[in-house]
C-alpha cells in the first residue's frame, strides 16, 4: 500500500466519507479540525476503521475529529466563521484563542530540560533517574494523529517549545555524565516517521559511543497501529529491522514501546507481519494506552486487548489516565471509574498479562498510579502510589486522597487525614530551584 495522508483539506475525497457521513457530520469533522490536528490515512481508513456505523467506531473516533471535542459556545464560534467564509487569519486567531484554554502544556513538561556545560538539550527530558527521552527533530510528526493526543500543540504549530533537537553528540556528553542513566528512550511524535537513513544518524553514533552504562534503547511509536508497512513493504522496512538487529546484537536491550488503544488494531495481516519482523530483531515489544471514553473505556477491550497481544508475543506495560489537555471533557475517563476497569480487566486474564501496571497519571511530581477504593474508619479513601518519582523515595508508599469519583487528575484529589500530599513540600521546593537554573 502507497501512503496516502488525509487531512482537513482533502478528507471529502475518502469515498466512505461520501457515503456513509451526512454532510452535518463532515462539517462537524471541518471545524472540529480548526482547532485540533486530524490527520488520518489509507491504512487507517481501509483496513481499520469498520464503516458499518462510523460514528460508533473506536478508531474512527480515534483519528477523526469528533463534534463533542469542543465545548458548545466555541464550535458555534467556529462554525459560524466558516459559514461566514470567514478569512483563514480570522478563524486561525480564534482557534488559537480556545486552543490555549485547553492546557495546552500540561504536566510541568518545561521542567527536566537536561543540561550540560551551561547547554540545554532542549530536544531532551530527564526527569526519573534512569531513563532519559529523546525527541528527535524530524520525528515530531505522525502516520496518523490521534483526536485525544497531549502533544497536539505541536502539530497545530503554536509550540515555541518543540522539544526537538538536532545534535545527538550533546545527549551522548549528557548520559556519559550521568551513570545513572540506562535507558534511552525516542520518541516523538513518532521517531519511525523517520526513514532509516536519518534515524541511523541518530543511533549509529550512541551505539559507537559504548557507553557502559546505557542498557535499554527504546523506542515508541504508533507505526504498528497506524503503518505498519514501516516494517514490511516500505523501500527503507528491510534496513529498518536490519537497524534494530544491530541494536540488538551490540547487546543493547531494545524496546519497542507500542502504542494500541484497541484491540481492533491487532486484526489485520499486516500488523501481524510487522510484529513478527520486529520480533525476529531480538526486540521485545511492550505495549501501552491511555483509557479513554469513547474509545476503550470498557474491561472487555482491555482484557480482550491484553490477551491478544500476549497471544502476538507482545507484552503489555502501561494504561494511562488521559492527560489533563485538550479534549479532555471529551475523552477523561474518572481515576475511580479508570480503576474499575483495570481492576475487571486485570482479573480476567492470566498472570502472563498482568504486566501491566495502571492506572497511571504522568503528572508533575511523577507516574501517579490510581490503586484503588479502600476504606478507613468507616469512609471511603482513595489508595495511590507512585511509579515514578521526580524523587525515588517516593515510588512504592501507597498515600491517600478523600474519594472523588469524578476526579479525572491528580490536581483534583486533597489529600486524606493531611493537609498536603507527603511529596508536596519537597515537589515544591524542586520546582523552585529549577526555576533558578532555567
Ligand atoms: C513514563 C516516563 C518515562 C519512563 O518510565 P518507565 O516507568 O521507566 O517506563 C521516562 N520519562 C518520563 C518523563 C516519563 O513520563
Ligand atoms: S501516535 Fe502518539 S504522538 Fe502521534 S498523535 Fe497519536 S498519541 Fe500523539
Amino acid at each position: 500500500m502507497k501512503y496516502r495522508s488525509y487531512t482537513v483539506h482533502n478528507f471529502r475525497e475518502i469515498p466512505q466519507v461520501r457515503e456513509k457521513l451526512t454532510p452535518e457530520q463532515q462539517f462537524d469533522i471541518e471545524v472540529v479540525a480548526q482547532v485540533f490536528p486530524f490527520k488520518t490515512n489509507n491504512y487507517v481508513v481501509e483496513k481499520l476503521i469498520n464503516w458499518d456505523n462510523p460514528l460508533e467506531d473506536p478508531i474512527f473516533r480515534l483519528t477523526f475529529p469528533q463534534r463533542g471535542m469542543l465545548l458548545d459556545e466555541d464550535y458555534e464560534i467556529i462554525a459560524n466563521l466558516l459559514k461566514q467564509n470567514a478569512p483563514k487569519e480570522v478563524i486561525r486567531e480564534k482557534a488559537n484563542e480556545i486552543r490555549m484554554k485547553l492546557n495546552p502544556h500540561p504536566a510541568g513538561q518545561k521542567y527536566n530540560v537536561p543540561e550540560i556545560d551551561g547547554k540545554k538539550l532542549h530536544g531532551a527530558q530527564h526527569k526519573y533517574n534512569e531513563t532519559i527521552l529523546f525527541f528527535p527533530k524530524q520525528g515530531q510528526t505522525c502516520h496518523a494523529y490521534c483526536s485525544f493526543c497531549f502533544r497536539w500543540p505541536q502539530f497545530v504549530g503554536i509550540d515555541e517549545l518543540k522539544f526537538a533537537m538536532k545534535e545527538v553528540e550533546l545527549l551522548i556528553e549528557y548520559i556519559k555524565a550521568h551513570p545513572e542513566i540506562t535507558d534511552l528512550l525516542f520518541t516523538g511524535g513518532d521517531p519511525l516517521i523517520m526513514k532509516t537513513r536519518l534515524l541511523r544518524q541518530y543511533i549509529e553514533p550512541i551505539l559507537e559511543a559504548k557507553i557502559p552504562h546505557l542498557k535499554t534503547i527504546r523506542i515508541g511509536s504508533k507505526a504498528l497501529a497506524f503503518w505498519p508497512y514501516r516494517f514490511t513493504t516500505e523501500d527503507d522496512a528491510e534496513d529498518l529491522i536490519k537497524l534494530f538487529t544491530e541494536i540488538t546484537e551490540a547487546g543493547y536491550h531494545l524496546a519497542y514501546m507500542a502504542h494500541f488503544n484497541h484491540y481492533q488494531e491487532l486484526e489485520t495481516e499486516e500488523v501481524k507481519e510487522a510484529v513478527d519482523r520486529i520480533l525476529s530483531t531480538g526486540a521485545v515489544i511492550r505495549t501501552q494506552s491511555p483509557i479513554l471514553r469513547h474509545i476503550n473505556d470498557s474491561a472487555e477491550v482491555w482484557a480482550t486487548m491484553w490477551k491478544k497481544q500476549v497471544q502476538m508475543n507482545m507484552v503489555p506495560y502501561y494504561m494511562f489516565m488521559a492527560r489533563d489537555t485538550g479534549a479532555q471533557h471529551y475523552f477523561g475517563v474518572p481515576l475511580v471509574r479508570a480503576w474499575e476497569i483495570f481492576r475487571k480487566a486485570y482479573n480476567s486474564v492470566s498472570g502472563i498479562a498482568r504486566t501491566v501496571k495502571g492506572p497511571s497519571m504522568s503528572a508533575t511530581p511523577g507516574k501517579v498510579r490510581m490503586l484503588g477504593v479502600a476504606e478507613l474508619n468507616g469512609e471511603k479513601v482513595m489508595v495511590l502510589d507512585f511509579l515514578q518519582g521526580r524523587n525515588p523515595d517516593w515510588v512504592g508508599k501507597p498515600f491517600f486522597a478523600k474519594y472523588n469519583p469524578e476526579a479525572m487528575w491528580l490536581d483534583e484529589l486533597e489529600p486524606y487525614g493531611s493537609d498536603q500530599f507527603f511529596y508536596e513540600d519537597e515537589l515544591n521546593k524542586m520546582l523552585k530551584l529549577e526555576e533558578v537554573h532555567t
